[in-house]
């Protein structure tokens, strides 16, 4: 019997388990208790033979006794029959002798008339002459006493019993029986029967009664009178005696019975059957109650892997163990819906899993090899790798590893939990496209603003257009009297530069525009300070006359070139430059300036080695920005202005950290805000680090 409860824990301040000593004599007191169930059982098994055989023994006394009664009441009745018809001695004599042959019992029969002398006799044909030695007058004061009490009680009666020697020199106990005989009332004479006692015996008790006891009569303080039976000797003696009473003379009669020694083995055998029966009872009991206590175990087994099985099941996470070879032991709904493979297909597989991309399973088993090898933990956070689903589609997984430890904490393989990257990959990827889709709403809300101000910048370069051109035509007109186009040619051609030149600079803000508006690829290409400035300082400029502010661009000569999305980050400068610019014009500043300036970035902290930056920043002497709308500055559509659109400085700010670059701002000393931000210099422009 195996319990299957776990073992219930010592309680700290529980029972201590029993000493070796105290265990010990548990078991002597145990074994001592089974030995002395034991003799009990035997002892009451042989108590309860005994008591078996003495109420035996009774009974059969009483048998015995019934017999000797029923035989005695009969012989009385035989006596009076002899007397029937008042015979003729002859007759009497006949009669006698008839009775003695059937009766053993009785060794003499006698006829006396009243005065007790003897009219007829007869004795038994069975034996000598009994009173032949003692002669029949010894016995007159017996016979006298028995009749006299015959007479007494008007029926029979007996005398005590006496020894009568024989000529052989042995002799009997007899006794006499004295039956009066009454007509009309007047006493005519005595029918004397004597008897044997152990005739008695011998031919009164039922043979079977003597078969294995012996049988006696005795005188009230044991002297045994007569007795028969077969007389065996045994260990025990079992004895019985009980009264005859008759009247005028009062025998006992005792019956002795011999067993041998009473037998241990049945008795020890029907101990240790009851001692059996008793253990069977209680291993029973035992195992009826070990068998609850197992089934509830197993309820509690069950309900706890119904309950692990939903918990696995109801996993988006995949599960897999692996053995210390590598083998896959288990895996959970999750994963294989993650890999779409079965179960069956994936348990016990060694090398090459089914679901590793075919390119990539050199790597995975080298690294499956390093795990295994257990050189390598795996990294706490995860590590992140791809699959392949059974259509043959890769997907991002993230896997974390960790030890698999049995309950004696010994490792047994490796449990790998898997996430399902694809979804958060699309999602990333959305989240980038909305980005750039809000990047292009911000600079078309930008160009929106900004037509306002081209159209009235183009206006210039377009009026000049048309009044050299008007000139030029006036000048081209025949004046009298001279051939006017001759006079008037150099005029004309200078005019003629001038419209080109207004032309080209039409054009040039145009294209500015243009370029800022028109979407490109993310390309990084190698552009230099110089370049950036000259393709915003029309746009900037335009709004600087516009709002009568000074604008002034510092730069070091022989700065690198940066590796740039140049578009994106002209659109940064640009947002910077108007920002300033709005700032200083909304509170009307009295001398408005822009500074525009390009250094190299002094390294800060831990600046990544071998990579050189260049910082950018644009400086106004506007209002400056109060600490409320600092913490909100980056926040999307945050704008304290009525038409903008608080796009700016968000998009910047992403513009410059896709660069890898960083995006600020502080005060300006004695007013007014600084912006700046870095860029990383192209590694193969950095000829002055
Ligand atoms: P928008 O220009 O459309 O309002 P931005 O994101 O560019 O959106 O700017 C957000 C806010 O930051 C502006 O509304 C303004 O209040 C504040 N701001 C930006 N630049 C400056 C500056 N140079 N000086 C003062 N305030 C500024």
């Amino acid at each position: 019997m195996s319990a299957v409860a776990p073992p219930v824990p010592v309680m700290a301040t529980g029972r201590r388990r029993p000493s070796g000593y105290v265990r010990w004599s548990l078991w002597v007191l145990l074994i001592a208790l089974v030995a002395s169930l034991l003799v009990t059982l035997v002892w009451l098994a042989g108590r309860y033979e005994a008591s078996q055989v003495q109420t035996k023994l009774e009974r059969d006394t009483a048998d015995a006794l019934g017999d000797i009664r029923g035989a005695l009441t009969r012989n009385v009745q035989s006596l009076q029959a002899l007397q029937a018809g008042q015979p003729s001695p002859a007759v009497w004599s006949a009669r006698a002798s008839q009775l003695l042959h059937e009766h053993r019992e009785w060794i003499r029969l006698e006829w006396r008339d009243s005065a007790l002398g003897t009219v007829a006799f007869m004795e038994t044909p069975y034996r000598s002459p009994p009173f032949a030695r003692l002669g029949r007058a010894n016995a007159h004061a017996d016979v006298a006493l028995a009749c006299a009490n015959g007479r007494r009680v008007s029926g029979p009666a007996y005398s005590s019993s006496y020894f009568l020697p024989q000529l052989d020199g042995l002799g009997l106990e007899v006794m006499e029986l004295c039956l009066p005989q009454v007509s009309a009332g007047q006493l005519t004479g005595y029918v004397v029967a004597t008897y044997s006692l152990s005739e008695i015996l011998a031919g009164l008790v039922g043979p079977q009664l003597m078969r294995s006891q012996e049988v006696s009569f005795t005188e009230a303080d044991g002297t045994r009178l007569a007795l028969h039976g077969t007389a065996r000797r045994g260990n025990r003696v079992f004895s019985s005696q009980q009264l005859l009473d008759l009247p005028g003379n009062t025998m006992v009669l005792r019956m002795d019975s011999w067993r041998g020694a009473p037998d241990l083995f049945p008795n020890v055998l029907t101990a240790l059957v009851t001692a059996m029966s008793i253990a069977l009872v209680s291993v029973l009991v035992l195992l009826g109650k070990d068998t609850r206590r197992r089934l509830r175990a197993e309820q509690d087994l069950a309900d706890a892997l119904a309950f692990r099985k939903a918990m696995e099941d109801s996993l988006v996470t995949g599960l897999r163990a692996r053995d210390l070879e590598g083998r896959i032991t288990y895996v959970n709904p999750a994963f294989c819906a993650m890999v779409g493979f079965s179960p069956d297909e994936l348990l016990g597989h060694t090398t090459l899993a089914p679901y590793w991309p075919p390119e990539l399973a050199d790597e995975y088993q080298k690294r499956q090899e390093v795990r295994l090898s257990g050189h390598n933990a795996p990294p706490r956070e995860g590590f992140e790798s791809v699959f392949m689903r059974k259509d043959g589609s890769r997907f991002p997984v993230l896997i974390i590893e960790a030890p698999l430890i049995n309950h004696y904490g010994v490792q047994t393989g490796w449990m790998s939990a898997f996430l399902d990257l694809s979804e958060q990959r699309r999602v990333e990827e959305l989240s980038r496209a909305s980005q750039e889709r809000l990047q292009a709403t911000a600079r078309l809300a930008t160009v929106g603003e900004m037509a306002s101000l081209l159209s009235h910048e183009l206006n210039q370069p377009l009026a000049a257009i048309s009044s050299y051109a008007t000139g030029s035509i006036n000048l081209l007109q025949p004046q009298a009297g001279a051939p006017a186009a001759a006079l008037a040619l150099p005029d004309i051609e200078v005019a003629m530069r001038r419209i080109a030149e207004q032309a080209e600079r039409a054009g040039k803000v145009i294209k500015s525009v243009h370029d800022f508006v028109r979407r490109r690829d993310k390309e990084r290409e190698p552009v230099t300070p110089q370049e950036l400035l000259d393709a915003i300082m029309p746009l900037v400029s335009l709004q600087a006359r516009k709002l009568g502010v000074r604008v002034e661009t510092r730069l070091k000569s022989g700065l690198p070139a940066v590796l740039c999305d140049r578009t994106m980050v002209e659109q940064v400068l640009l947002n910077l430059a108007r920002n300033a610019m709005q700032a200083m014009d909304q509170v009307q500043v009295r001398d408005p300036s822009l500074v525009i300036e390009v250094k190299r970035a002094v390294p800060v902290g831990e600046a990544t080695p071998g990579k050189a930056w260049l910082e950018f920043s644009v400086a106004d002497v506007g209002p400056g920005i109060p600490p409320e709308i600092q913490r909100q500055l980056f926040t999307p559509f945050f704008t304290t202005k009525a038409e903008g659109m608080g796009l700016g400085l968000s998009m910047c700010r992403t513009v410059v950290e896709q660069h890898g670059g960083f995006l600020g701002f502080e005060a300006n000393r004695p007013q007014g805000t600084i912006f700046m931000f870095t860029l990383p210099v192209d590694p193969h422009n950095n000829d002055s680090p």
